[in-house]
């Protein structure tokens, strides 16, 4: 398979290519050439394989030329090893679970995936790579995590100075070693603007080998497919033949764009939701026909603060351009942070199943579009545990995960990209 930039210029490299550099040279994203469509066979027969079968087809054309077989056979195996059950929750509602990684948010796939791609790709390097990365929370922890103690690879994470929970910032800050976390005077947005300016630092890049680990990335991008693929093989079994549909919680909209990949491949998902908090750039692009960047909005789903969605440009690139097609497939929803709690107590009390902000806006959008005759699925996208201060908003007697910060390492710079260029120099 070979990658091109969404940006259009005549770049045409490698899975591996497209893994290291991170961010095309022009400023566009990495994306397939084409997206290959899987044989009928292989979803008649879906609920007969195991997950690491499923996984190694719908990832194969896409990794060909870059891993071997067996080396994607290892990366799928080590990589995801945790389940994504599906819960019932509310009449026709159901939650995929993706919080049962070791940082327990959904960002754990990617991440894990990603890592284990890179240790093949510089096996044979002796050079040091860097892994710039910017979080609105979940990608920081799960990226540590995933590279902690990996040889011969340093994690720079910026994330927002005040915007992240307590218990986002210690798994992130608590680690040390190859991991270092530089907070930063500002938004998510302005951090994702720093990475993407060291990207396109020519200079910066002559001297070291940086390489992002962002939804960006494709090998963050491509394993998201995953879990659509095996919560269908979940609801295949019980519900053959009726309509599917997906209600992500969105922000940087790499989630949503893997899940419109998996349609593209033949996955049968009816069509999909874009939840969003108030910052919901995307909804209002599918109202409205512009995209509007706007200033990111503090709000409880923080993983959510995105005023300027980066995947945004993919699924454009899918829909080629054309938004009378994207609206057959995507809609979109917004929710206040009044609402998040709301539902977290609500569905709490009636269902017995607690949600964290992010699933809680999920399943908002869905029931609020849901018919008599579909399924719905939310993605819950993070375990509430990382989110107890909100929780016990609504949620008093919730028991909280305490963390001590006294004793984890951060650096502060300002928003301004002389600052970090010094850190990744010096
Ligand atoms: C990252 C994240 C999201 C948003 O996912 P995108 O791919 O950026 O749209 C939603 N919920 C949680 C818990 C997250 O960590």
């Amino acid at each position: 398979m070979k990658y091109i930039s969404t940006r259009k210029n005549n770049e045409n490299i490698s899975f591996k290519e497209a893994v290291i550099n991170g961010l095309s040279n022009n400023g566009g994203l990495y994306f397939p050439e084409k997206i290959p469509l899987l044989p009928l066979s292989f979803f008649e027969d879906i609920e007969k394989l195991e997950n690491d079968e499923i996984a190694f087809q719908v990832l194969q054309p896409f990794v060909k030329g870059s891993l071997t077989d067996q080396q994607l056979k290892n990366v799928i195996a080590d990589a995801i090893n945790f389940p994504t059950p599906i819960i019932p929750v509310q009449g026709n509602i159901f939650s995929l679970e993706l919080y049962h990684g070791p940082t327990q948010a959904f960002k754990d796939v990617g991440a894990r995936f990603m890592s284990r791609c890179l240790s093949y790709f510089h096996q044979d390097k002796n050079e040091n790579i860097i892994i710039l990365v910017a979080t609105s929370g979940d990608t920081g922890s799960a990226v540590a995590n995933g590279f902690f103690n990996v040889s011969g690879v340093s994690v720079k994470i910026l994330f927002p100075k005040g915007k992240i929970s307590p218990y986002q910032e210690y798994q992130m800050t608590s680690l040390g070693k190859n991991i270092k976390a530089i907070e930063v005077d500002g938004t998510f947005d302005d951090c994702q603007k720093l990475v993407k300016e060291a990207f396109q630092d020519k200079s910066l890049r002559k001297k070291i080998s940086l390489s992002s680990a962002n939804s960006i990335n494709v090998a963050r991008l491509l394993p998201q497919m995953l879990y659509y693929f095996f919560a269908y093989k979940q609801l295949k079994t019980k519900f053959n033949g009726k309509k599917i549909v997906v209600s992500v919680p969105s922000g940087n909209l790499g989630n949503i764009t893997a899940g419109l990949l998996a349609k593209k491949m033949g996955l049968p998902i009816e069509r999909f939701i874009a939840a969003h908090n108030v910052n919901d750039t995307f909804n209002q692009y599918l109202k409205t026909g512009k995209f509007e960047q706007k200033p990111s909005i503090l709000t409880y789903s923080n993983a959510m603060d995105v005023g300027n969605p980066s995947n945004f440009e993919r699924i454009e690139h899918l829909y080629n351009q054309t938004l009378d097609e994207l609206r057959i497939d995507v809609s979109a929803d917004t929710f206040s942070n009044a609402a998040t709690l709301k539902e977290i107590k609500e569905c709490y009390a009636n269902n017995g199943y607690l949600l964290d902000p992010h699933g809680a806006i999920g399943k908002l959008a869905l029931s609020k579009s849901l018919k008599e005759d579909e399924i719905g699925v939310f993605l819950e996208t993070a375990h509430p545990q990382k989110f107890s201060e909100i929780i016990v908003k609504t949620i008093p007697d919730y028991k909280s995960k305490n963390v001590n910060l006294k004793e984890c390492k951060k650096t502060n710079i300002k928003n301004q990209y002389t600052d970090l260029r010094k850190i990744l120099t010096t």
